[in-house]
């Protein structure tokens, strides 16, 4: 795919730069950004980013996203951003939530929106769905079928304590490409993950309940054919069990 990506808003300190709480949208989204584009370069995508760093105001940043955005013909075009407003801020358990904007309820972008908006949600944040806004520019004024991820909340302490942006990252680029990818270029990261998977309490054969990776060996339309594999599997050690589709 061809993707634009861009953070929201201006750097930190200067003008029009986002939500402030307990941590800042316009210093987060840029770290998510960063992250999501080097995975999906990774995967062989090509990615431009249009991210603004000096707008004079914030109609002037979102007239120069745009414009970088429509320098490119792309499939989609992306939109980082954290919300603010968060009713509960207290720390009580429950997050106030992530949620994604598009156009048009019946525009192209509406399933990345919706893959990308369940994506983090599985990561125990609050899924507030995928809304339709005719009114932000840069979806109005975007030529690609476009779209804007709120994370999460930088004043609910729930969701800050939750929001971790390389996870976020990993969740925008599944809900984008259907695809997992593991932190970049860190084995020893990856070992460590493994270990902590496998020593959780409530880990199943498919996962623990916030799983958003599972492994795959098989897809098969006869049910014998998946639990010869099965058997085979447990055979060589692995806690493999059969989910029908
Ligand atoms: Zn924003």
């Amino acid at each position: 795919m061809i993707i634009n990506i861009h953070a929201g808003h201006n750097p930190d300190g200067k003008t029009a730069c986002g939500a402030i709480g307990f941590i800042q949208e316009s210093t987060e989204a840029r770290k998510v950004k960063d992250e999501v584009i080097s995975r999906l370069r990774q995967m062989g995508h090509t990615v431009y980013d249009c991210t603004c760093e000096n707008g004079a105001s914030q109609s002037d940043v979102l007239v120069k996203i745009v414009n970088a955005c429509n320098a490119h013909t792309v499939d989609l075009d992306v939109s980082i951003h954290f919300n603010a407003g968060a009713k509960g801020s207290a720390k009580d358990g429950k997050t106030t939530g992530t949620e994604t904007l598009v156009y048009s309820e019946s525009g192209r972008a509406k399933p990345y929106a919706q893959n990308i908006c369940n994506a983090i949600a599985s990561l125990g944040f609050r899924n507030r769905g995928v809304k339709t806004n005719k009114n932000l520019y840069f979806l109005r004024k975007t030529k690609a079928p476009s779209l804007l991820i709120e994370c999460c909340f930088v004043d609910d302490r729930d969701d800050v304590a939750l929001y971790d942006h390389q996870k976020i990252a990993g969740a925008i680029v599944y809900g984008i490409t259907g695809k997992n990818t593991l932190q970049s270029g860190s084995a020893d990261t990856d070992e460590k993950n493994a270990e902590d998977a496998s020593s959780a309490a409530d880990e199943t054969p498919t996962g623990n309940k916030n799983a958003v990776y599972r492994v795959q060996v098989g897809a098969y339309s006869a049910s014998d054919n998946a639990k010869n594999m099965q058997k085979r599997l447990i055979a060589a050690g692995f806690d493999a069990m059969v989910v029908k589709s």
